[in-house]
């Protein structure tokens, strides 16, 4: 029999990363509660990886315009142009309130140059034609992450939940007395005791991250297995431009160490991509491929070194950054180095072994700028949403800027439409949770079989070179395991490992058929298939939505 615990906040944000925290502190200083949940510890995610950035617009060499364009740039014609700017022209203000919440920005003079002590080192980045990424060493994430979680951790109005899972929204389909769909909630287990609580609350928010565990090789956390999609996808919200995956070119490759990114800021600093050719000689390969050669936007380097790699058999490409002291490098990426010395690099004097790796999902829950999902009571941001802003191909550094962004304007929105949400909500009841007849479960393998399985294929058949013939085989294979998995969630207890393989298959399939839909090679989505943009698809998404019934 499980235990109910029913909790009630005003909001509930679902993830406790950049985007969830900004929301939970905007909505908690308007006077609200807030619930803010986390399914491991609260600084789990990527926000706490991230290394090169935010990119922001604070040098007066550089302009608003410039930053539009750079991201339409590599958004290969699918951004939404207005949101771009909306975002772009809302980053001083948002990094300024970021310091003012504590955060610290490396500056010029703490690197030693003279000019500008008290200016910003801006780092410069792939597909980017101005210096405008704000750091933090080599550490801008666990920085930002540190400074919210606490201020968050003090708030009176916000509690934070960790290791709880959030396992479905809780829809107002499940309850046949409200007229119209909403979002009344969600189910959450908690993890430590294996109860599943009911979370009552007038707006939900959808700030899960990303979703690199459906892949193999990821730079990213565990935690991030596509929950906000496939819950999302679940509920009936739109899912949006799923097929576009952006693989980080610069993994270290090493044996020991999982997914340790190389960030995009060393090629910034002059570091080249090299490969080792049968003759024992490294040679420079980007000129082949890019007029910006190792700067080029980050899909191109990551295609051309798999296709490199493919060429010479070799099982890693390197970057070569030995033309700066160590004792610049240690200043610039103390992070970096100290991780490449460990696994034996120097980075001033030894090249560093790199592969490519899912890094970031272009796509995601489909909103507005304000994070609105259009579903009354339900909003996403961060990396689960897709506002439009990274069309076919992120930008470096945009995302922090975005989840950013996108969690204040949403809390404006929600805000704006609290009293709104009062009168049309009045007490609204909500279904207990029901496990039926679920018993605890003994075959520990199929999660695991199914688990290794869906992330392999997901990498030979849907990862940076696609074919139909990959992608109808991948649709096969996901179906039925989609099958299995179905089956065994209704006959056992859930438990946090079920729970991300239900999620990781979902969202795996969403992006194979965000894949099959798309008829063209455009961005990060590349079918030999079909190896042009087809200018008639210029703004079109590909929008997947499953039909719910209420009441169902
Ligand atoms: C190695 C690395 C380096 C990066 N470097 C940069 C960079 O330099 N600049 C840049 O702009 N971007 C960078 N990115 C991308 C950027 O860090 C992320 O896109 C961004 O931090 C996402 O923030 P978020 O708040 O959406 O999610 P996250 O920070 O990932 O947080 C997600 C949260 O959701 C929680 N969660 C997920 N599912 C559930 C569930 N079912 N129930 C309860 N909680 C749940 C998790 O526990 C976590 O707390 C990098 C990413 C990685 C992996």
């Amino acid at each position: 029999m499980e235990h109910q615990d029913f909790f009630e906040f005003d909001h509930l944000i679902i993830g406790s990363g950049l985007a969830g925290l900004t929301g939970a502190l905007h909505l908690a200083e308007a006077g609200r509660s807030v619930a803010i949940l986390s399914k491991r510890a609260a600084d789990e995610g990527s926000t706490c990886r991230a290394q090169g950035g935010i990119a922001c617009v604070t040098n007066p060499d550089d302009s608003f315009d410039a930053h539009v364009q750079d991201t339409l740039n590599a958004g290969a014609k699918l951004c939404n142009e207005k949101v771009v700017r909306t975002i772009v022209e809302a980053g001083p203000a948002a990094v300024q309130r970021l310091i003012e919440r504590g955060a610290h920005f490396t500056t010029r003079g703490e690197l030693g140059f003279d000019d500008g002590k008290e200016n910003f080192d801006l780092g410069r980045e792939g597909g980017h034609t101005e210096r405008r990424v704000l750091h933090s060493g080599d550490i801008t994430g666990r920085e930002i992450e540190r400074i919210l979680v606490e201020a968050a951790s003090r708030h009176p109005r916000i509690t934070i939940f960790e290791y709880h899972y959030a396992i479905d929204l809780i829809m107002a389909r499940h309850n046949a007395e409200m007229a119209d769909n909403r979002c009344l909630g969600a189910y959450v287990l908690d993890v430590r005791s294996g109860r599943v609580k009911t979370f009552r609350s007038l707006t939900t928010t959808l700030a899960c991250g990303g979703a690199g565990k459906v892949y193999l090789y990821t730079s990213n956390p565990d935690v991030a297995c596509g929950d906000g999609e496939a819950m999302a996808y679940r509920a009936g919200a739109k899912i949006a431009n799923m097929e576009f995956i952006q693989f980080h070119p610069t993994i270290l490759y090493d044996a020991n160490v999982r997914s340790f990114l190389i960030s995009e800021a060393v090629r910034g600093e002059g570091a080249i991509l090299k490969m080792r050719d049968p003759d024992g000689n490294y040679r420079e390969f980007m000129k082949k491929y890019h007029p910006m050669e190792s700067l080029a936007p980050r899909d191109v380097v990551a295609r051309a070194i798999d296709s490199e790699m493919k060429r010479t058999g070799g099982e890693c490409a390197y970057l070569d950054i030995t033309h700066k002291s160590e004792a610049e490098l240690k200043n610039r990426f103390p992070n970096i180095f100290a991780k490449c010395l460990e696994v034996g690099v120097n980075m001033s004097k030894d090249l560093i072994p790199v592969v490519p790796a899912e890094h970031y999902v272009c796509g995601g829950v489909m909103t507005d700028v304000n994070g609105y999902t259009g579903i009354p009571g339900l909003y996403a941001a961060g990396e689960c949403a897709c506002t439009g802003l990274h069309g076919a191909n992120r930008l470096a550094s945009n995302s922090l800027l975005e989840a950013l962004v996108v969690a204040n304007l949403s809390s404006i929105h929600i805000d704006r439409e609290f009293g709104h949400l009062l009168r049309t909500a009045p007490n609204f009841p909500v279904p207990a949770w029901s496990c039926g007849n679920a018993t605890n479960s003994d075959e520990m393998v199929v999660i695991t079989h199914n688990w290794d399985e869906i992330r392999r294929f997901m990498w030979d058949y849907v990862g940076i070179f696609r074919t139909n013939k990959r992608l109808e085989r991948a649709k096969t294979r996901i179906k039925l395991i989609r099958k299995e998995i179905d089956k065994y969630y209704w006959d056992f207890h859930v438990t946090p490992d079920l729970l991300d393989l239900r999620n990781i298959a979902t969202t795996a399939e969403l992006i194979i058929d965000c894949s099959m839909s798309r008829k063209e090679s455009r961005g990060l989505h590349y079918n030999a298939d079909y190896p042009y943009l087809d200018p008639d698809l210029n703004g079109v998404d590909t929008v997947l939505q499953r039909s719910v019934r209420y009441y169902d």
